[in-house]
């Protein structure tokens, strides 16, 4: 068994790793996906003391880093359950292959992805014009009208970015007005091909059966109905986490966020977490790796007070 079994690859979840390890404690990693969320990330100017990268590089000195220390990497699985310590003092975790890992700590650190609509169409078209990530099809809609879907700071971020490579960009938001940061709702006003639509419910999302050909929306208030010809739609309505797995296991709050104290500690003992799928208000990389750091040594912490087996 390992003294402290880490859930998830990505920032929260190396962090976490790399100051297990340097405990000398046996330190196990399980993620699907080992970089998480930071490999869809192009641009990164915001990691303090790194004025620009791009994610797939931090990723990869993420990994670079964890391996260093001779952490046990196990990656392409997927988590299902956490089963909570029976009279042998062990946490496991059941893994989608079938297998369980063993450990006396855990460490939950599985991140969060894009939330969908739930529109008719989405579904159908998802890849063939629907998208979540801009950086990583941005490119493919080169001189093409798209639309962006969602007025908060990704979906601004994403319709800047989308205009310098798009004909024009619509964004629609459902409310009365952006939410985005000021800086970034200047810097959309700055740009012509840019359009915002408020009060605009994305009602369908329309195809001629292969590809994508435009979306239809609702102006609310006025319930008068709009179609809009766009090549791409790039849905940024906000992140889930990913804690489905959790249920029942620890407490989640209403979003399902992993609920956790200014330690990491859960609602389990000896089970702690850190990043996007927790109550941590700021869903970034730095305040990830902190979360992960504090997340380990609250674990470690808590495996020299608890006898073994
Ligand atoms: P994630 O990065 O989501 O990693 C989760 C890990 O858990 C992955 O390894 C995943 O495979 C694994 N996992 C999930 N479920 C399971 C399971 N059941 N079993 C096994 N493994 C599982 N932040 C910034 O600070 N600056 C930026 O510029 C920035 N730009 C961004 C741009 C984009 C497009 C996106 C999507 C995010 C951006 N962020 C940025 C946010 C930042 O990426 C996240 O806050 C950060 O990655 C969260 O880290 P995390 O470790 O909590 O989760």
């Amino acid at each position: 068994p390992y003294d402290m079994l880490i859930v998830g690859g990505g920032p929260a979840g190396a962090a976490a790793a790399i100051y297990a390890a340097r405990k000398g404690i046996r330190t196990g990693l399980v993620a699907e996906r080992f970089g998480g969320q930071v490999l869809d990330t192009l641009a990164i100017e915001n990691f303090p003391s790194v004025e620009y990268t791009e994610g797939p590089k931090l990723a990869a000195a993420l990994e670079a880093h964890v391996r260093q220390y001779g952490v046990d990497l196990v990656t392409a699985q997927v988590a299902r359950a956490l089963h909570p310590a029976g009279d042998d003092g062990l946490l496991g975790i059941e893994l989608e292959s079938g297998a369980t890992l063993r450990a006396r700590s855990v460490v939950l650190a599985p991140g969060a992805r894009w939330r969908q609509t739930g529109v008719p169409g989405e579904a159908e078209y998802r890849t063939r014009g629907v998208t979540y990530c801009p950086h990583c099809d941005g490119p493919l809609f080169k001189g093409k009208p798209v639309a962006v879907i969602g007025g908060g700071n990704s979906g601004v971020e994403a319709a800047i970015d989308l205009a310098g490579v798009a004909s024009e960009v619509t964004l629609l938001e459902y409310e009365g007005k952006l939410r985005a940061d000021e800086v970034l709702q200047r810097k959309l006003r700055s740009l012509p091909n840019v359009r915002v639509l408020v009060n605009a419910q994305t009602t369908e999302m329309l195809g001629d059966g292969q590809r994508l050909t435009g979306l239809r929306w609702l102006e609310r208030g006025t319930a008068l109905r709009h179609e809009l010809a766009v090549d791409g739609v790039f849905v940024q309505i906000g992140l889930l986490p990913n804690t489905e797995w959790l249920k029942g296991a620890v407490k989640l709050s209403a979003r399902g966020e992993i609920v956790i104290d200014d330690r990491g500690q859960t609602s389990l003992p000896g089970v702690f977490a850190a990043g996007d799928a927790t109550t941590e208000p700021y869903k970034q990389i730095v305040v990830a790796m902190g979360a992960g750091s504090t997340a380990a040594l609250s674990a470690f912490d808590y495996l020299i007070r608890t006898p073994a087996g």
